[in-house]
């Protein structure tokens, strides 16, 4: 099997090994070490300020996603979502449910946001931005300059969920003026699902700290008091946060993160040359490195979904909703190689003889 899918994605056999070995007890000295190893190196990679903090959050993104609504906004505030697909929508449903007062911008699926969408919301009293500068469900990746120019301009907290784009395309916290980022242990960090990260600018310590909140587990004042020894309030995914550090070391010792995103940046380029003349056309107006969204010409996206994975042994990811038919996914994050991305264009070919393409 080949996993071109946009998450869980293909781990490489240092973090599998690590999936193999008895789960330590954590309560340690050696483990919050790992655990301030595992901050220092993503604060470094996110470009985040020297007093910068990462609470690692044992759930999957959309659960770091709702722990910074909730610990950051309050009903005062008055937020702008960009809502371009389901990641965006998921960011307007935690402002409803949280009841933090909130414009969605709706952004057409596969469009990018334009300058020309934001100048009806400039001066107009908003207090905070939310985005996912990678909309995976649709593979549109935003202008963060044009983004964050807006929220220095406006004076907003700007709040990024770069799950899927964390390690995949550059980004610089401080350069943005991003004060929280969010990421995924599944997409281009390559372990297990089940842990995700925060990094909080200074200002958002300062902002979580103040703000008291009806929940337990997600309270980050809570997990940021602990981190300062190396600790969570509770039991973390132990396994994972080992994964997470072994494959964030492999990222330095292999030249950091500028070479990652750089690997990342050629594996999609080597399959979108490699794709040129198939009936496919690009789905979105700009890409991010991580994943390739497609629209076939002349066949069910569904439908060549399951055939490769049926049929071919190779995974690409479906889309839900009423993209379902029209577009699908091809991820390059992960452990995968040029060589893999042949395998898969082999199989398109093989697709298009047997007239099914
Ligand atoms: C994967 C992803 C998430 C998180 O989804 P989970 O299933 O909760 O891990 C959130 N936002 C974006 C942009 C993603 O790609």
């Amino acid at each position: 099997m080949i996993n071109f899918t946009v998450g869980p994605v293909q781990s490489g056999e240092n973090v599998r090994e690590i999936g193999s070995r008895q789960i330590p007890y954590f309560r340690t000295p050696e483990f919050s070490e790992i655990m301030f190893e595992n901050e220092r190196l993503t604060k470094k990679f996110a470009g985040a300020e020297e007093n910068a903090r990462v609470v690692f959050i044992t759930g999957s993104g959309t659960a770091s996603m709702e722990a910074v609504v909730m610990n950051v906004f309050s009903r005062e505030d008055k937020v702008l979502a960009v809502n371009g697909g389901s990641f965006g929508q998921r960011f307007t449903d935690l402002c409803k449910i949280h009841d933090i007062p909130h414009t969605a911008i709706e952004v057409e699926e596969g469009k990018t946001l334009t300058k020309a969408e934001l100048i009806p919301y400039d001066g107009k009293g908003y207090t905070g931005f939310l985005v996912n500068v990678h909309e995976t469900s649709t593979g549109v990746y935003y202008d963060m300059d044009l983004i964050s120019n807006f929220c220095k301009k406006n004076g907003l907290f700007l709040v990024v969920d770069a799950i899927s784009s964390f390690l995949a395309d550059p980004f610089d916290m401080e350069r943005l003026n991003v004060s929280v980022m969010i990421t995924g242990s599944q997409k281009a960090l390559a372990c297990p699902p089940g842990v995700s990260a925060i990094v909080l600018s200074e200002d958002a310590v300062q902002r979580v700290n103040n703000h008291r909140i009806k929940s337990m587990y997600f309270d980050l004042k809570e997990a940021l008091k602990n981190g300062e020894r190396g600790q969570t309030p509770f039991t973390p995914a132990v396994g994972i946060l080992l994964q997470i550090n072994v494959r964030l070391k492999e990222i330095e010792e292999l030249g950091g993160v500028d070479k990652e995103v750089q690997r990342i940046s050629d594996l999609a380029e080597d399959f979108r040359n490699k794709i040129k003349d198939l009936p496919f056309e690009i789905f979105s107006e700009s890409m991010s490195n991580a994943v390739t969204p497609l629209h076939p010409l002349n066949a069910s996206a569904y439908d060549i979904f399951t055939v490769l994975k049926d049929e071919y042994g190779i995974w690409v990811c479906p889309n839900g909703g009423k993209l379902a038919e029209k577009v699908f996914r091809v991820g390059h994050i992960g452990a995968l190689t040029k060589e893999d991305n042949s395998v898969l264009v082999d199989a398109f070919r093989d697709l298009q003889r047997r007239g099914m393409i």
